[in-house]
């Protein structure tokens, strides 16, 4: 039964030629007395003819089956196959195993909700586009490891059970049973032991690393999921910088054959925001925002006079966007963004038109139009505030729904680029300072200073890869004097106790001679959801889970026995269970 190749391996050059094949049924075809099958293996489907002397009656969809034939010619090629060319004229077809009727159709359009596409995975991921989307994942990471082997690279495996790692989620922990009452966290990031393969002396270290977070799901995050993770010593940020774009543009040319143009664009956070109102901007579409604070000051309307903030977005040729239940649903969405509501003004004419027309008089609404560029037909959207970052970010969502909603996003270009220069603090609701990014990143050179006096001034030297309006990837330059670290963690309200507790193994590694460092992490779902043009990060993950962090295929997670309770000291409340 030794099968002579994939199915995709053969074409016109194999005509004649006698060869063993197996897969599964993916389709009959009975064509009065023609009879076809298409036979699928994990290369692609290739149509099989099956003679009037072959019995296969009994041959159903999904079955595996060992066919035996010659390859012959079509006379009209089916273009949608890779072999669409050819056929296999059968001698003999042996049922290897049977199949029961599938819950889901095993075709690259199905109709299966989710959770059913999930219980039954494996069935699932025949279908020819979800093998795919696994292809394009194992690519990029063949391509990732090429690279940095070619530069020295050394792929190490840090521990999955450890002590918490401050990345901002919550932690998985899992109890232990040899020691009551103590847990272990399940890493959110590999972050302290690569710094600690940095003191180590390996100098350059990477990792394809699982990473767990107990977080509220959104539609691109998962609970546990996987990152492409590296850390280099000797290094800056120009340097490690050209390093990663490099790398990145080598998978866009391995996995899609892609030309990406090096070097990246850069932008601060505050260019990001101000004019994208996004720190993960999509440059794949031109509108911008555009600041009118002063200009609508001078307006005699009371709500632009006393916000501090006022900005806008034009919508080129979409003047007709402005029927009530569409302004009823820019309210809604303004809401969001804790802004009471979005200023809507029109072109028609060439006069602006809009409810508040009459507080803007004729010079300021030449003004307007002079500075946003107007033409017949624009939409003006306005947003107003005290709250710059609320401003910002609400035309920044607008930016991206109207992009998508109008098709203004050429699916076939990319936007790479890098954010730089973070506010190195963010301010809690509560009021505290938090890292932006991690504690363990280094303050800029320009702004150390501030530290002391202005944290909320001093910025990072961390940096996000962001593509086509996603995070990718993120990382820093750490710091590495321990006098540093110990006064970072202290402006976040860690007092000396709870530093030794949680870092002192960490800190007193950086006693010994710890060279200068800085790293990245990428994230590979995400990496392979847009190079696989997928909608969902679940797509590229074998077995993901739900948004609610559920496996609908082992029922993960699950009670476990009163004996597993009792041994690892547990109790469970009674009526949580
Ligand atoms: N550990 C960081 C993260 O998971 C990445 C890094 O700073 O290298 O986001």
């Amino acid at each position: 039964m030794e099968r002579t190749c994939f199915n995709t391996d053969l074409s016109l050059k194999d005509v004649n030629r006698h060869v063993k094949l197996v897969g599964w049924v993916s389709k009959k075809r009975n064509l009065g007395h023609l009879q076809f099958l298409d036979l699928r293996d994990a290369s692609g489907i290739i149509q099989i003819f099956i003679p009037e002397s072959l019995e296969v009656s009994d041959v159903r969809n999904e079955y595996v089956i060992y066919v035996e034939g010659v390859v012959k010619k079509k006379d009209v090629a089916n273009k949608k196959l890779k072999t669409g060319e050819i056929e296999v004229e059968a001698s003999l077809i042996k049922v290897l195993n049977k199949a029961k009727t599938t819950p889901l159709i095993i075709d690259n359009e199905t109709d299966a909700l989710e959770d059913i596409r999930l219980k039954y995975r494996y069935l699932d991921l025949r279908r020819p586009v979800m093998l795919e989307k696994l292809k394009t994942r194992a690519l990029i990471l063949k391509a990732v490891r090429e690279f940095l082997d070619e530069r020295h690279f050394i792929e190490v495996e840090t521990p999955i059970l450890t002590l918490s790692t401050p990345e901002g989620a919550r932690d998985y922990v899992v109890p232990s049973r040899l020691h009551p009452g103590s847990f272990y966290a399940l890493p959110q990031s590999p972050q302290l032991f690569k710094q600690l393969l940095m003191v180590a002396g390996l100098e350059r270290y990477y990792q394809i690393a699982r990473c767990f977070r107990d977080e509220d799901l959104r539609a691109d995050r998962q609970p546990d999921f996987t990152q492409i993770d590296l850390e280099m010593s000797f290094i800056n940020r120009e340097q490690l910088l050209s390093l990663v774009e490099e790398m990145i543009a080598d998978v866009y040319l391995k996995v899609l054959g892609y030309k990406v143009h090096l070097p990246l664009k850069k932008l601060t956070y505050f260019e990001a925001i101000n004019t994208y109102g996004s720190d993960k901007p999509d440059l794949r579409f031109e509108i911008k925002l555009h600041d009118l604070t002063d200009l609508v000051k001078q307006s005699s309307f009371e709500t632009f006079q006393n916000n501090k903030y006022a900005k806008a977005i034009v919508i080129n040729n979409q003047a007709n966007l402005t029927s009530r239940k569409v302004v009823d649903e820019l309210n809604l969405e303004a809401k969001k963004f804790r802004l009471n509501n979005f200023y809507v003004f029109k072109v028609i004419n060439q006069k602006l038109d809009s409810s508040l027309i009459k507080f803007f008089n004729d010079d300021l609404q030449k003004e307007l139009f002079t500075k946003l560029h107007l033409k017949e037909n624009d939409l003006v959207i306005i947003a107003s505030s005290n709250n710059h970052e609320n401003v910002c970010f609400a035309l920044g969502a607008l930016r991206s729904q109207y992009a998508k909603k109008l098709k203004l996003i050429n699916e076939n270009e990319h936007s790479l680029l890098w954010v730089i220069d973070f506010p190195l603090f963010a301010l809690t609701e509560e009021g505290h300072l938090t890292s932006t990014h991690h504690p363990f990143t280094s303050p800029s050179e320009e702004t150390i200073h501030l530290l002391k006096e202005n944290p909320s001034a001093v910025l990072s030297s961390a940096y996000d890869i962001v593509i086509n309006g996603y995070e990718a990837g993120g990382g820093s330059i750490r710091i590495h004097s321990q006098d540093l670290q110990k006064e970072i963690f202290s402006i976040l309200g860690l007092n000396d106790e709870q530093i030794k507790r949680k870092f002192g193994f960490f800190l007193e590694a950086f006693e010994y001679g710890t060279p200068p460092h800085g790293g990245i992490a990428f994230g590979l779902d995400r990496l392979a959801m847009i190079l696989s043009k997928s909608d969902s990060i679940r797509d590229v993950i074998a077995f993901p889970k739900t948004l609610k962090a559920t496996c609908p295929l082992t029922g993960a997670p699950s009670q476990i026995d009163e004996e597993q309770i009792e041994e690892l000291h547990l109790k469970i409340k009674k009526g949580e269970k």
